[in-house]
């Protein structure tokens, strides 16, 4: 696999754009994005910007909560084993230490910035998710987790008056001079293509979900992040690991909600078209299997029944209990003419966390001098081979904190010299043509994409899908990526070209089946995988 399109996504001269200077620049305004803006020293001045308003990011759309060990009982042991357990042999084990010893702390934190967890007898309620041996996730809002700590974060981020916000603006590339990070180009409405100079660059853009054509992800969640950081030379790990949630709500024209799992623990059955509770075919667990067996197994049951999708069945259980227990999803079933006590509720496997991306080191270091880099955007070694249950927001937690407070560090040890470096490989510019050399249907190819990831990159993968996967991505590349587009749809589609390959190349070289990562064709984990990919341009 050569290298995947040119350096810059598109032509610039230094000459023509705006340029403005920041001391650290943080892409991206999740919950990772946010935590790394707070723990730069307020003497330096911070610039956020994201794609769309704040308030859009996976972050906001967390439902189950954070996991951290709370409770006198609980140990900081167990959760180092149960993420070890989990990680399918592929954790970093001084990083699963490190992580899980912060979380009280971090969690703390956001409750001190005014984030409210939800408590019983006024003690904060711990839940428990699967593959956890103890009670310890903090949620709020029942399962609207997400949506409460990002309104706290975001409040007090715009009380920080060093800190400004750009919403509405796309991150293009990160600029590099002599193999250091100096910033990124970015575009807006408002001011066009801009160079934003920074002395550090924190890139916390998130997941890629949307490569997927079933996602529980939002539309922000196209992998910008990652493609960006391949083009600037970063090393990318572990892109074949993108973990299904089992039971995403698949009615046409809805928006594909997830279901919890807490469903399932309250007693909700898997049936397929026929009716049939089908779970016992494959795990002793049944419905409260682990969530990769969860989806393989549903997966394979449409393929049986040669249906799209199969169904969660609650009308066994009391009706008054499931209304009080899951009152957003009943309103939401409700839009579509479902009353979830009597009628059976369409579910199949979405892509839901990305598991690989941008290497970093314990601070939040990458292998580029000058960038750092949190949240589902990294590789850290937390999850190895599959993210046991409601680590991630804690990951963004921690790593931000790493990563703010490493790039203040090394921010402060920089004067100011307002000086514009020349940049490595710049493109042609083509002036006043700076159009698209021609028509594409970006729309189309975009749902093509989707698809054949879904069908052939999905809960289940064999070598010849993938190949066959791998050469129509390769005939996308001859001509999307050489373009150069003028609106963040066409580099969206060029990243999440960018990306899906390097997933498929991954996926292709790993041949056995780790975590969430299942070959039909190595069945078996093999201990001589037991080792990471790494991808570099
Ligand atoms: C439905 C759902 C439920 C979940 N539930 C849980 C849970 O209960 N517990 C848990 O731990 N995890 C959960 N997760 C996962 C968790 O929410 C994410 O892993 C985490 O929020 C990622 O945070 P982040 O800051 O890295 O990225 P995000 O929160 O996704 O933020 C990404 C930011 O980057 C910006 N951005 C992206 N591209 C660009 C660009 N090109 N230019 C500029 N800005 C850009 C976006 O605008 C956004 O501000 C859930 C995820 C989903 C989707």
């Amino acid at each position: 696999m050569g290298p995947l399109g040119p350096r810059y996504l598109v032509p610039f001269h230094p000459k023509r754009v705006p340029h403005h200077f920041t001391d650290v620049l943080v892409i991206g305004g999740g919950l990772a994005g946010l935590r790394a803006a707070m723990a730069v020293d307020p003497s330096l001045r911070v610039l956020v910007v994201t794609k769309q308003a704040i308030e859009q990011s996976n972050s906001n759309y967390a439902q189950g909560g954070i996991a951290g060990v709370m409770d006198p009982e609980d140990r900081f042991e167990n959760h180092v084993a149960d993420t070890l357990r989990a990680g399918g042999d592929l954790c970093d084990e001084s990083i699963v230490e490190l992580v899980v010893r912060e979380a009280p702390r971090r969690i703390r934190e956001l409750m001190q910035w005014g984030a409210r967890f939800d408590t019983e007898a006024g003690e904060l309620a711990l839940g428990r998710e699967g593959g956890h041996s103890h009670d310890r996730i903090v949620h709020a809002l029942g399962d609207s987790t997400g949506r409460e700590v990002m309104r706290a974060v975001i409040e007090r981020t715009k009380q920080l008056e060093n800190v400004d916000h750009w919403g509405n603006t796309f991150t293009l590339d990160l600029l590099t001079h002599d193999g250091v990070c100096r910033g990124a180009l970015v575009w807006n409405g408002k001011h066009g293509k801009t160079f934003v100079w920074a002395k550090q660059t924190i890139l916390c853009t998130g997941g890629c979900g949307q490569i997927y054509r079933e996602t529980t992800n939002p539309d922000v969640a196209t992998g910008d992040g990652h493609a960006i950081a391949y083009r600037a030379g970063a090393e990318l790990r572990d892109m074949e690991f993108m973990q299904f949630h089992p039971t995403v709500l698949y009615i046409a024209g809805s928006s594909r909600n997830l279901i919890t799992e807490a469903m399932r623990g309250e007693g909700a059955w898997l049936v397929d078209r026929a009716g049939r509770r089908f779970m016992s075919d494959y795990d002793p667990r049944l419905e409260l299997a682990p969530r990769d067996v969860v989806s393989q197994a549903i997966v394979s049951q449409m393929e049986k029944t040669r249906h799209p999708n199969v169904y969660l069945d609650l009308s066994h259980l009391d009706p008054e209990r499931v209304r009080k227990r899951f009152p957003g999803i009943a309103a939401c079933c409700a839009e579509f003419g479902l009353d979830i006590t009597r009628d059976r509720i369409p579910v199949r496997p979405g892509a839901h966390y990305m598991i690989g991306g941008v290497t970093t080191d314990a601070t939040g270091m990458t292998t580029i001098p000058g960038l750092w880099a949190a949240g589902e955007v990294t590789s850290t070694g937390l999850h190895g081979a599959n993210r046991l249950a409601s680590n991630s927001l804690l990951e963004g937690l921690v790593f931000g904190a790493h990563a703010g407070e490493g790039a203040s560090a090394a921010a402060q040890a920089i004067d100011d010299d307002f000086h514009v470096e020349p940049l490595e490989n710049p493109p042609v510019t083509h002036g006043p043509g700076e159009q698209p050399t021609d028509q594409l249907d970006l729309v189309d190819i975009r749902n093509t994409l989707k698809s054949l990831m879904w069908h052939s990159v999905g809960v289940r993968r064999e070598q010849a899908g993938l190949v066959d996967a791998a050469e129509t991505i390769d005939r996308w590349c001859r001509y999307v990526l050489n373009r150069q587009f003028t609106t963040p749809q066409g580099w969206e589609l060029q990243n999440m070209i960018v990306v899906a390959r390097l997933m498929t190349a991954a996926a292709l070289e790993r041949q056995e089946s780790r975590g969430t990562h299942l070959r039909l064709d190595f069945p078996q984990p093999d201990p001589a995988w037991k080792r990471h990919l790494t991808f570099r341009r």
